[in-house]
């Protein structure tokens, strides 16, 4: 079992449930992917056969564990991912035509700028910076 599984597997347990093969298969898909997907991107994902309401149910658990983490970009659609502990640090490119949702890491000097940045902005705001996630709207490759 690779580590990250076994993170999840230990995860699930101190939620009290249980890492089954059909929570297996949404995590994979979603590790599979560069971006947030929603229930029914998620179906479509794993091949169509789980019907949409199991992926909803399957997502509120693992959400509700930590494994997983909704994000709220595009067109008020909720997509999920995973949780930033296990996916590691990382921002959103939004297209505003399709309401892709693409993942994007940036290289460790722009990640350092744009932590400088935070904070600055956070101390003329007068608030105390915790984490940060950048949204850049506009159009995907194929919406250009
Ligand atoms: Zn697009
Ligand atoms: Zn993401």
């Amino acid at each position: 079992m690779p580590v990250q599984d076994r993170q999840i597997e230990e995860r699930l347990a101190e939620a009290g449930v249980r890492y089954t093969a059909g929570r297996r298969h949404v995590v994979s898909a979603l590790e599979r992917v560069d971006g947030p997907l929603s229930a029914a991107e998620l179906h479509l994902e794993m091949g169509g056969a789980v019907p949409v309401s199991s992926v909803y149910r399957t997502l509120a658990v693992l959400e509700e564990a930590g494994v997983v983490e909704p994000h709220h970009g595009a067109r008020g659609i909720t997509r999920y991912e995973m949780a930033e502990w296990l996916a590691g640090h990382h921002h959103h490119l939004v297209c505003i035509e399709c309401g892709a949702v693409e993942d994007i890491e940036l290289p460790a000097p722009l990640e350092v700028e744009l932590e400088r940045l935070v904070g600055q902005v956070s101390s003329w705001a007068s608030f105390s910076a915790g984490g940060h996630s950048l949204e850049v709207d506009g159009r995907c490759a194929r919406c250009r």
